[in-house]
Order: C-alpha cells, then structure tokens, then sequence
C-alpha cells in the first residue's frame, strides 16, 4: 500500500488529486493512504482505527467542496481500484470505485450496454453513487444509485460486509444518498445495466436572456407531452457575443430505439399544439436533431468546468414549475461577477420527479418537480469575496421556494443546514441513527465540517 505522510514531497499533490477546484480548504489529513487492492483496504482501515485516527474516502475526488480534504487523520485514496468487469449475460458490471464515469461510459459502449453514468465524465463512480447519481436518462432510468443490486463495504469495526437488498439491508439503505455522510469504504459496486438505446439525439437551441421567462413558459408547457426518455435542461451562462452577455440555452437529449421513435418524441419541442404557446421564434442559435455516442454525451458538460478554476456552488430543489422555480433568477443572472457562472436548470421526468422516488426506499429520498443548480466559476482569488456573495444572493432569492438541496453539489462547508436538508423530512432520523449505528466512535469524518 502506498502511504505518504506529512512533509513528503508528493504529499500536497496526494491530498488535492483529482480535484478540479482551485478553492480548497486549509484542512490537511496527516497521511494519504492508497490501496491498490480490496484486501489493503481493509487493512487501511483496521490499522487507522486501531491507531484511533479517523478517516477520509475518496474515490475520484471530485467533490468540489472537498469532502475528503479533512484535518488530522488518514486520507484513504479508493482512486486504484478502478476495475471494470462486465457480464453481458446478466447485464450487470462490477466496478471498482475510482472508475470515471467517461471510462465507464465507454467500456459500455462498447458491449452495446448503458447505465445512467453522470452528465460529467470526470467524478468517481463512487462519490457519484454514494450522493445518489443524477446521470444521463435519469428521469427514465432513475438516479443511478437505484442501479445498484450489490456492493462490498468495509465497516467502522474493519469488517467487509455485501450491502443488498437482502444482505445488510440497512447499509445498503444508507450507502444509496448518504454521500459524503458514509461511514464505511466502499470497495466495489454491482450494478444493473440497460441495452445501449440505439439513438440518443441531442436538439439544442439557445435565446437571449431577457427572453428567460418565455422559454421557461414554453419548456413547461411543452413538457407535459415530452415522454421521460427526453432529458430536459436549461442553462443559462454568459455568452462572449457583446450583442447578448447572457444567454438562455436549451438542450435536449432523446434515448431511443429508432430515429422515428426519437423524433415522436421530440414532437412537443416542435410544433405549436393549441394547447402549448409553442417554441419562442428567432432563437440565437440552434442545432437540429443530431445523433451522439453515448460515450460522448459527457464531453460537452466537461467543458464548462475548466480545471484549476475557483468554484463555489449550491442546489436547490423546488415543487415549482421551471417558469416558476426560475424567475428570481434573470435579474440575478445578469449581475454575476464571472460570466462563467451560470445556473443549471432541470425537471426530471419532465415535471413528475417528484414521483421518480419511492418514499423511504433509501437514503436518497429528496426529489422533487424541479433542480436548480447553481456554479460560479472564476479564476483571481481577488474576486472571492465577490463570487460568494452573489451565491449567497442568489440562495436567498430561491430558499423561500426551496423544498430541499441534492447533497452531491450542494454548500455544504459554507450552509451546515444542506444536509438535513438533503434528506426527505421523513428519513433524517434513520440517516443519523443508521451512521450511529454504524460508526458509534466516528471513525469516519462524515458530512464535511463547517469552515467560514
Ligand atoms: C463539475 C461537476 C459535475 C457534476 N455532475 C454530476 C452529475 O451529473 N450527477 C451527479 O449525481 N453528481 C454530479 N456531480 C457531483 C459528484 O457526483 C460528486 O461530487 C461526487 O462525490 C464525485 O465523486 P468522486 O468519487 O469523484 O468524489 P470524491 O471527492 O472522491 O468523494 C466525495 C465523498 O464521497 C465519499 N466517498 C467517495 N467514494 C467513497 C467510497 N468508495 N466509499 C465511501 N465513501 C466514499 C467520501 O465521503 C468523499 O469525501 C458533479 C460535481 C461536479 C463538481
């Protein structure tokens, strides 16, 4: 097992790898540990908790608070075990961890098999799955962390235990939202896979920003007729045209069996039925249906997150519309300090999200009609103070309306309140008992603490 401590010339780079946000926290563990095998991992963690040091995960370190950036203690760095194994027979893969999604994206494809992977390529399946894992298709597939069937886990008492619906139930109830809050290590994940759809269709259009309201008008609208196989988004972003600053743009992606299938089900975004107001004339730009490898679906959601830029970010879910959820937003929007900022705006399941969850079914239970995702972006360490206080803005103006934040990209070192309320009202109390239960000493640092 490689360990390297405090003082040791790769330490630094071991502390901050995989991370793409230049904004990290002055927390620093005392060794960084990195098992190459499942078997050293459980030896990492019997020896930190026989040493009564506490634990850091990580698995891909994409977490852009830094959830296993912590101080004192051992970093456990999950990054090498990074296997894939598919059996096309059951339709099942067995990863490891520190698998990227970009990576997992294209051993799938190449079997002609499908998951929800994150719309970003670069996070571990591991912090992905643990946070719930809003992926490609989710409205239709489901957050990916319902596509678990299987996982092995190493437990505070340096156990390795399998989580399952049968085996360990309530670690396995856990391990699927508890994201950062996790008190174990996982080792490798099953999970269930999907026939690749032979046609994923990309459509996207993009408008001014003072014409937000009507293109949120007409999204909603129009989505009460789109079939959940078609994944909606919204963003809106600064624009380097100086005729238009900002701009509104609108994607969306179709996963479908054939190219008819996938223009039926485009149809709503197309015409202007009476019953809709129809797409808003004269858009800035816009790129007709055209066909994308799975594999590629990423690419153009890694492109807004440049690496070694300052981020902060936040997520707020809403039992509101788009139009709705949206309209605090535009005169915010034109006030970013950084024109890379932008707000990310989703309706899983075109508007019946709310329902994509059964209550209780796991730790990831905070679901609702619309996700509003929030990223300021920007690079002189001079404009900090300017960049969070417009985050902070910007909270204010939708926390009246929020119902709940998704864990995964929330505040949370700066808003100690996103985690209760990451979590459905009803299952809070079983998230801390079940840590509790399985972590009575702390041995793992759990959500990551509060640093003003
Ligand atoms: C630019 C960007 C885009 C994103 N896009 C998406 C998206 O499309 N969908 C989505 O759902 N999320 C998305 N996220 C959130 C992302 O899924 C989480 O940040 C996730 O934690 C990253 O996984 P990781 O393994 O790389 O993170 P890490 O930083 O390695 O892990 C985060 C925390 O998870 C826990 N953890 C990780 N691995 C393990 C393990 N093996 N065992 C126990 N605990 C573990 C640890 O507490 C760790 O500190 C995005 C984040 C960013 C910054």
């Amino acid at each position: 097992m490689i360990e390297l401590l405090r003082g040791d010339p790769e330490f630094e780079r071991a502390v901050v790898e995989g991370s793409f946000n230049a904004l990290l926290p002055a927390e620093r563990p005392e060794i960084v540990v990195r098992p190459r095998s499942e078997t050293e991992a459980v030896a990492a963690v019997r020896a930190v908790a026989a040493a009564g040091q506490r634990i850091a995960v990580r698995s891909g370190g994409h977490s852009w608070v830094a959830a296993s950036v912590r101080d004192g203690g051992v970093l456990i760095d999950l990054g090498a075990l990074d296997g894939i194994g598919l059996d096309t027979e059951r339709m099942t893969a067995t990863v490891g961890p520190g698998v990227r999604g970009a990576r997992l994206s294209a051993a799938l494809e190449e079997a002609g098999l499908a998951f929800p992977v994150g719309h970003c390529g670069d996070p571990g399946v591991g912090g992905f799955l643990l946070g719930g894992g809003l992926g490609v298709n989710w409205g239709h597939w489901r957050p990916a962390c319902f596509s678990i069937e299987r996982m092995r886990v190493v437990t505070a008492d340096g156990e390795l235990r399998t989580a399952s619906p049968t085996e360990n139930p309530d670690l396995f109830w856990l391990a699927r939202g508890s994201g950062p809050g996790f008190p174990g290590v996982v080792t490798e994940f099953e999970l269930a896979l999907r026939p690749l759809p032979p046609c994923i269709r990309v459509e996207t259009l993009s408008y001014p920003l003072d014409r937000l309201g009507e293109v949120t008008r007409w999204l909603t609208d129009a989505s009460q007729d789109l079939p959940t196989n078609v994944e909606l988004s919204l963003v809106t972003a600064g624009s380097p045209d100086p005729a238009h600053p900002f701009v509104v743009g609108v994607a969306a992606t179709v996963f479908a069996g054939s190219v008819a299938e996938a223009d039926a089900a485009l149809a709503p975004l197309h015409g202007a039925p009476a019953a809709h107001r129809g797409r808003p004339a004269d858009p800035l730009a816009h790129t007709a249906p055209a066909d994308v490898a799975f594999s590629a679906l990423h690419e153009a959601v890694d492109a807004t997150y440049p690496r070694g830029a300052r981020y902060l970010a936040d997520t707020f879910w809403t039992d509101l519309d788009l139009h709705d959820a949206t309209a605090p937003l535009a005169a915010l929007l034109e006030r970013a300090p950084s024109k890379r900022s932008y707000v990310l705006a989703g309706m899983p399941a075109n508007g019946a999200g709310a329902g994509l969850v059964t209550p209780g079914e796991a730790a990831y239970g905070m679901h609702d009609r619309t996700l509003l995702i929030v990223y300021t972006i920007w690079e002189d360490a001079a404009d900090d103070a300017a960049n969070r206080a417009w985050l902070d803005e910007v909270a204010d103006a939708l926390l009246p309306t929020a119902t709940g934040h998704f864990l995964s990209e929330a505040d949370l070192r700066h808003r100690p309140d996103r985690v209760p309320g990451s979590f459905a009202p009803a299952d809070r109390a079983r998230v801390e008992h079940l840590r509790g239960h399985y972590d009575p000493d702390h041995l793992f640092h759990g959500f990551p603490a509060l640093v003003l």
